[in-house]
């Protein structure tokens, strides 16, 4: 049986034979608490010892031998202490083994007699000196019977390898997993559903368990793998699904109607929506003429044009009478998306507010007062919009931008201050997650892709510079600036560090202002300064008075100023894929050709230099993003805290892809009731879920 209707899989490992306090402690430090935590804990490697090799055949190498005891012999040694030689036969040939260890010498002179049969295991060395063949890292295990043979769990077969402490020895931890799974036998039943094990052809969960510790044959250990991977990764899904379907709120008093307003703003665009533009429109367009509120996720590679279709969902419901919230990371992205909405905006006579931080008392005052008298129809803001003092009169929509910088919590706060405490909800983001991922990670939103750029856009060229040859960069920025072109410098450092030797934004303006570039516009702008000292910086870049501009990364996200065409991002290998594909997208905008150039020291890592070279391979965010996934792993590439994610072994979000996806159709059909099962198939499926459930997601955020 499985879950808590089991008593052996939950009992603790105190309750196995060989586990006292000491190594039900050491166990625990590993989260081995219950025998259930025994048996999930897998091999690291699996050594293959199936085949038995003739001594008089062997010379180097490794081998496993099924031989005799010959003789033993302790001998005293000059040093310290003794050591005990024995020798073994096969009957072609003979082997030396030596034991050094005290305790090994005790207990083997104890157990080992001329005639003794066992097995041994281990690697082959030639001993010119003694004229000798020795064995050394070997493995013992005793055969002196024919009924023990089916016992053999440390040679004669394919076996585990553990990762290991002082106290839990790759052997102890063999033996114990052996003997559990044998005690265990039988009464390890299974949960998933014959239809389901049938059509995904996977062995049962018992046979699984012991396969991945005691395999018959290598594809063996792939197929039990598999089953348990497919365990985790399925129920997680029925999991993100459920709660999709949960989170899916019925819209109450909010309707929408007029489209007027919306398509007033559509009518005077300067440009014409892209095809994938319009095709989002309508997906949330669908949503917010639905029963249900909309929870949706926008995904746009960098300069795709969301900030619009944004815009074009606020007018649906502020030509309703509702009011609309925009929460975005940084100061200086929410005081362009005002530049650009009120441009636009004011074809209609319409206008943005703004809430930020650093606003003067009178003027927050100003737009509270105005926001719960309704007075206010779209405001923009930071952090500051989440403060329980701000009150709408009646909040519809809530849009975040670049939601990766967000937490659900935010996300949720904003949400609770709609009319009747919910609202319908876009988010968006530029951090392209390969789509099976972002199904798994967003379960409960539905998604929309732009995947198109506007048109005219020249792609982005991108080259790798040492830093041997910035003269010849400087040299080539100089003449792109004669030819009237901007250009961002970034440096990972506001300011001298003496800790680190990297270059820095302020030390980089004092250079390029007074010399490298005197007598052209030079800019600074990081995260220290003040929001009006950014915002000055900004309008100059913006309107050329300052045509390069030095930076950190406070430019990262959304900035949006198409005639900047050169970035140029020095230590380039401190930066992840992504972060580097964010900031080569504050390029790339306007129709001229623009330049990302990536410098770097000479001497980086294998590792930066493949990240260097996919940089200027590709421009396309959704293969940046596989190939960041692909180099670092899911848990890194999504921040495992900010992911949510559990721990899912032996599943790999990576290698298992297709595996993941088959998983999520399964749970949409289990959850539609499409699949065949008895009455008790479904009792034991649902308890195995819930176990899963309260063991890995409890500390998971509903919602
Ligand atoms: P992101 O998706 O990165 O937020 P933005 O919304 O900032 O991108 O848009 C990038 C640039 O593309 C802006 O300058 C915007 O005016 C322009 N743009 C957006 N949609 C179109 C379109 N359909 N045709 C031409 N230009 C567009
Ligand atoms: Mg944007």
């Amino acid at each position: 049986m499985t879950g808590r209707s089991d008593p052996s899989l939950e009992e603790s490992v105190l309750a196995c034979k060989g586990v006292g306090e000491k190594r039900a402690q050491a166990l625990n430090q590993k989260g081995i608490k219950s025998i259930r935590d025994l048996l999930f804990y897998f091999p690291r490697q699996y050594l293959d010892r199936t085949h038995i090799s003739k001594i008089g055949d062997s010379q180097t190498g490794k081998g496993t031998f099924h031989v005799k005891v010959f003789s033993l012999q302790e001998i005293r040694l000059r040093s310290r202490g003794s050591m005990l030689k024995v020798i073994l036969t096969d009957g072609s040939g003979y082997l030396v083994a030596n034991f050094f260890n005290n305790l090994q010498i005790r207990y083997f002179s104890r157990i080992l007699v001329i005639g003794t049969v066992l097995y041994i295991s281990g690697t082959l060395r030639f001993q010119e000196r003694y004229g000798e063949l020795q064995i050394t890292n070997f493995e013992i295990e005793l055969a002196d019977s024919d009924d023990s043979e089916d016992d053999l769990i440390h040679t004669k077969r394919i076996v585990p390898v553990y990762s290991e402490t002082e106290l839990l020895s790759t052997r102890y931890l063999r033996t114990l997993i052996w003997r559990e799974l044998n005690r265990l036998h039988g009464k390890i039943e299974e949960f998933m559903p014959q239809s389901v094990l049938r059509r995904m052809n996977m062995p049962t969960y018992a046979e699984s368990l012991r396969e991945m510790h005691f395999p018959s044959s290598p594809e063996q250990a792939d197929r039990a793998r598999r089953r348990l991977a497919f365990d985790r990764l399925l129920f997680m899904e029925i999991y993100m699904l459920h709660k999709g379907r949960e989170a899916r709120l019925i819209r109450e008093q909010v309707r929408y109607v007029s489209m007027e307003l919306h398509d007033r703003l559509l009518s005077c665009l300067p440009y014409s929506l892209t095809a994938a533009q319009k095709r989002v429109l309508e997906e949330i367009k669908g949503d917010l003429q639905s029963s249900n509120l909309m929870n949706r996720l926008l995904q746009g590679d960098v300069g795709s044009g969301k900030t619009i279709v944004a815009l074009l969902t606020m007018l649906i419901v502020v030509g309703n009478g509702y009011q609309v919230a925009l929460l975005a990371p940084t100061e200086i992205l929410v005081s362009q998306h005002q530049r650009t909405m009120d441009a636009i905006l004011s074809n209609l006579g319409m206008k943005v507010d703004i809430l930020v931080g650093g606003m003067p008392k009178k003027d927050r005052e100003d737009v509270l007062d105005r926001l719960e008298k309704g007075e206010i129809s779209i405001l923009l803001g930071t952090h500051a919009l989440l403060q329980p003092e701000i009150r709408f009169k009646s909040l519809g929509l809530v849009i975040i931008d670049e939601q990766h910088k967000f937490g659900v919590e935010q996300r949720k706060q904003l949400v609770s201050k709609g009319l009747a405490g919910r609202a319908d909800l876009l988010v968006m983001t530029a951090t392209p997650i390969p789509r099976t991922l972002s199904l798994t990670l967003y379960g409960d939103l539905q998604i929309s892709v732009i995947d198109e750029l506007p048109p005219g856009r020249r792609p982005i060229v991108t080259r790798w510079f040492t830093e041997k040859q910035v003269e010849k960069l400087y040299g080539f920025i100089r003449e792109k600036i004669e030819e009237g072109e901007k250009a961002y410098f970034i440096y990972p450092l506001v300011s001298e560090s003496d800790k680190v030797d990297l270059k820095d934004a302020i030390t980089m303006f004092e250079h390029f202002s007074g010399k490298v570039f005197k007598g052209i516009g030079v800019g600074l702008i990081h995260g220290q300064m003040s929001q009006e000292e950014k915002e000055k910086s900004m309008v100059a870049f913006r309107e050329g008075h300052i045509r390069i501009l030095v930076s950190t990364t406070v430019v990262e996200v959304g900035m949006d100023i198409p005639d900047a065409s050169i970035i140029v991002i020095e230590h380039a290998d401190r930066f992840g894929l992504a972060q580097l594909h964010q900031l080569r997208g504050r390029t790339g905008r306007g129709t001229r050709q623009s330049f990302c150039i990536l410098v770097t020291p000479a001497g980086i890592s294998t590792e930066a230099k493949q990240r260097m070279a996919i940089m200027r391979k590709s421009i396309d965010g959704f293969h940046l993003a596989e190939e960041d996934l692909r180099m670092r792993g899911p848990g890194e590439f999504l921040g495992t805290k900010q992911s949510g994610l559990p721990d899912l072994a032996p599943a790999d979000l990576v290698k298992d892809f297709a595996l993941l996806a088959e998983s999520r159709k399964l749970a949409e059909e289990l959850l539609d009731k499409k699949i065949d099962m008895t009455e008790k198939e479904r009792y034991s499926l649902y308890e195995a879920y819930k176990q899963e459930i309260q063991s890995k997601y409890a500390y998971i955020h509903s919602g």
